[in-house]
């Protein structure tokens, strides 16, 4: 199944079919005054970052990431009950971010989209209520 998976892969990225990333995880810098020694971020010479303008370029070519969403699934298609509350926020605080931006429709979008794909988990369910409600989103 892997080299299946491998060449379909391969065949993707030859075709530019390779999905956009739905998160990424980007170092600002390289400088560190703290000297782990499992680290070797301290080590890299100044200069071997982005400038801001290629900084801009990549994410630019990157296009909308889709962290929240994918964070929010993870937690609660996983079941980690524990961590419900901290999901609604974060879902909320989205959407609030969204509206303020102009962006409502986007903002109900989001918010539906993770009801709908979720509408028996009435604990997260409750959550997210209680976070849009104190949000104001
Ligand atoms: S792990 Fe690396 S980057 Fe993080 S604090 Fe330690 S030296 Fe700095």
């Amino acid at each position: 199944m892997r080299p299946f998976k491998l060449g379909l892969a391969v065949i993707s990225n030859q075709l530019g079919l390779v999905p956009r990333p739905g998160w990424c995880t980007y170092l600002v810098c390289y400088r560190c005054n703290a000297r782990c020694k499992m680290c070797d971020s301290w080590r890299v010479k100044p200069g071997a970052e982005m400038t801001p303008a290629q900084v801009r370029q990549v994410f630019r070519k990157i296009g909308r990431l889709d962290v929240v969403r994918r964070r929010v699934d993870a937690i609660v298609r996983n079941q980690h009950r524990g961590s419900y509350d901290k999901a609604a926020l974060l879902l909320a605080a989205c959407a609030e971010l969204l509206r303020v931006l102009g962006k409502a429709q986007e903002a109900t979008a989001l918010l539906d989209d993770i009801r709908q794909r979720f509408p028996r988990h009435r604990t997260f369910q409750t959550e997210l209520q209680a976070a849009v409600r104190r949000m104001g989103a």
